[in-house]
């Protein structure tokens, strides 16, 4: 299997792609990938208003519509050879055990997006699940054994978001089965990159770390808050890899509407990733736990058997080079804000 980026072969330069959640991280750094290969019917949407998106890509169609509403939804799919559904109200871990409701509530976008997307005969559509659809009960110890595809059931999924998750999974799932439209799921695990939300009470660890380190550097202070008590582990991808798995993954005709992970699996406590931000900043911090702050899962990785498997290849950015990057985009939006300048994180 090629390792190489293939909507290119498979899809019309002028084809219609249509990206949900475009004004966030992730899908907005898609729109990017697509338009970088010279595709150049891109309709971008989001419900967020335009400014406040963190991306916006000269010749793309950009487009501020709620597509929690059916009528938006058809506005949003009209004419779309493919649609990538990666709109959802979620954030990092403080926001998902919080606002169990409003994630729950992400479940009318894919709703109405995947049937509209079907009345409108698109060929391919794609859901961004996560790792938080899988049992809880296999993550309560931070030495995990990483996660695969068949572990989301029996289900336990993380309460409220991670529910919603694997719900929208079966839609996808049955309307290949039901309705033979071909669907694509990838559950993501962390992405991180430049370019996401790194401030505001949305942002995930490897963002909120980097700006607590910018900030002690900034007020002196050298001092850093971390949520649990630093042991819990994850591992996190960097955006490219995940842009471009995205691209693989819709594209495989061996994995029409089979859930698969998207992550990378270098495993790292909360702890050594603060270390590693620390070697990029050149400081060393006293560290304060705070015990009582949400913290997900004891630990959590990803199996990359299957991808490696089906796609022959896997997420491969090390966190060293990618948190370099993060870091570089973090500070600068940092001191854009701090000197008065509009930034996306301003808004929030
Ligand atoms: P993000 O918050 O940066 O982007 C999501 C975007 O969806 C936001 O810009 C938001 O305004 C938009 N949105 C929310 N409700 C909407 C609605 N009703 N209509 C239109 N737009 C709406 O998040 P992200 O990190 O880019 O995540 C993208 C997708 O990937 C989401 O489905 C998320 O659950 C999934 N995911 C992300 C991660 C991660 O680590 N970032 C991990 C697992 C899964």
């Amino acid at each position: 299997m090629s390792n190489n980026p293939i909507a290119a072969t498979t899809l019309n330069k002028d084809d219609l792609i249509v990206i949900a959640g475009a004004g966030g991280f992730i899908a907005g750094s898609l729109v990017r990938y697509f338009a970088d290969q010279g595709f150049t019917n891109i309709r971008a949407i989001d419900k967020k208003p335009l400014p406040e998106w963190y991306q916006r890509i000269p010749c793309v169609e950009n487009l501020s519509l709620d597509l929690s509403d059916v009528d938006n939804c058809k506005r949003a799919v009209e004419g779309a050879v493919e649609v990538y559904n990666l709109a959802a109200d979620m954030g990092g871990m403080g926001f998902i055990e919080r606002f169990r409701v409003e994630c729950l509530r992400s479940i009318l976008i894919n709703t109405n997006l995947i049937d509209e997307a079907y009345k409108a005969g698109v060929e391919r559509y794609f859901f961004s699940s996560s790792a938080c659809a899988y049992n809880t009960d296999l993550q309560k110890n931070p030495d995990v054994r990483a996660l695969k595809e068949t572990d989301a059931y029996p289900a336990m999924a993380e309460r409220g978001y991670g529910w919603e998750k694997l719900m929208s999974e079966m839609f996808c799932q049955e309307y290949w089965a039901e309705r033979k439209m071909k669907t694509a799921i990838a559950r993501f695990h962390n992405v991180y990159g430049p370019n996401g939300t790194w401030d505001g009470g949305r942002e995930k660890a490897p963002a909120a770390l980097t700006r607590k380190v910018i900030e002690a550097l900034d007020m002196s202070k050298l001092e850093i808050d971390i949520w649990g008590d630093g042991n819990q582990t994850r591992s996190f991808m960097y955006i490219d890899d995940c842009v471009k798995g995205i691209d693989m993954i819709m594209h495989s005709e061996a994995l029409i509407a089979i859930p698969i992970n998207l992550g990378s699996n270098e495993l790292v406590s909360i702890n050594k990733l603060v270390d590693i931000i620390e070697r990029i900043a050149g400081v060393k911090l006293e560290r304060r736990y705070d015990l009582n702050a949400p913290k997900g899962v004891a630990g959590r990785n990803s199996d990359n058997t299957f991808i490696q498997e089906v796609l022959g290849w896997e997420p491969s950015t090390s966190l060293q080079e990618g948190m370099g990057k993060t870091y570089s985009w973090i500070h600068q939006e940092y001191y854009n804000r701090k000197a008065g300048k509009p930034t996306p994180a301003g808004h929030y």
